[in-house]
């Protein structure tokens, strides 16, 4: 028989597996992306009590099962709930989006503290009611990073050119890496990054999660997170569902010139 393991984590996704099972990907503190199987989850309250779902902070306890994938679920507890996600819907479509992104960006159970630690900041943060653009953009270069894909930001990916220097960098759609004017390739889709774009995003990389506020402008931070995407694009498979639901939120919130 495997031992009992006991982590924090968070709910990634959740769906019902048969009549009265759920199957939940949770990131954990100690033991990466895990997937388990959570039998009787949907009568069990004595079990899992309502806390298979996003946004609350749990305790995981599980069971490894031999040559398995899924793990067991045996049970969870609430260690905390975060609230402001069931009430603001810009805070619940932001939350759902890096977790979303987590989940995909994220492979397996090697995944280190490192990301847990990402995930648990990053909504702490916003429940506290951080602005969210500069959030997830600095949430999407960490978790690059921790991914073992950070991206050069501030200087050519080929030759190292430094962007301060008044080199202009550009964007490479498919490859998603920033270069110089002598670096491109002849026939790829380019688009030029402005100086103060490149310069907030190589910041946000640099900075902890809690400092990516900066008064940087709408202009700079919705040219951060048209980088910020392609950067995430040529790594990742697939369109975000979450990703529309943020874009169409913004420009459905009041205050938005249509
Ligand atoms: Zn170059």
């Amino acid at each position: 028989m495997q031992r009992e393991i006991s982590t924090s984590a968070f709910v990634l996704r959740t769906r019902p597996y048969g009549e009265s099972d759920r199957i939940v990907t949770l990131i954990t503190e100690e033991h990466g992306k895990i997937t388990g199987i959570a039998k009787g989850a949907k009568n069990s309250r004595r079990r899992f009590g309502g806390t298979l779902e996003p946004f609350l902070h749990l305790r995981a306890v599980f069971r490894h099962r031999p040559a398995a994938e899924l793990v067991f679920l045996l049970r969870c507890e609430l260690l905390g709930a975060l609230s402001a996600f069931t009430q603001d819907l810009d805070r619940f479509a932001a939350g759902s989006y890096l977790l979303e992104l987590t989940d995909r960006m994220v492979l397996g159970r090697e995944s280190g503290r490192e990301v847990y630690r990402l995930v648990h900041d990053a909504l702490v943060l916003l429940d506290a009611g951080a602005p969210p653009a500069p959030l997830l953009r600095s949430f999407e270069l960490h978790l690059l990073a921790a991914s073992g894909y950070a991206p050069a930001l501030d200087r050519c990916r080929g030759c190292g050119r430094s962007a301060d220097g008044g080199t202009t960098l550009y964007l490479v759609v498919e490859r998603g890496r920033l270069v110089c004017r002598a670096c491109l390739t002849v026939g790829e889709v380019i688009r030029p990054v402005d100086a103060a774009t490149a310069r907030e995003l190589a910041r946000l990389a640099a900075s902890p999660l809690s400092e990516a506020a900066s008064g940087a402008g709408e202009r700079v931070l919705d040219d951060a997170a048209l980088v910020a995407e392609r950067l995430l694009d040529a790594v990742t498979s697939g369109p975000l569902r979450s990703r529309s639901f943020l874009a169409r939120n913004r420009i459905d919130s009041t205050g938005t010139v249509r």
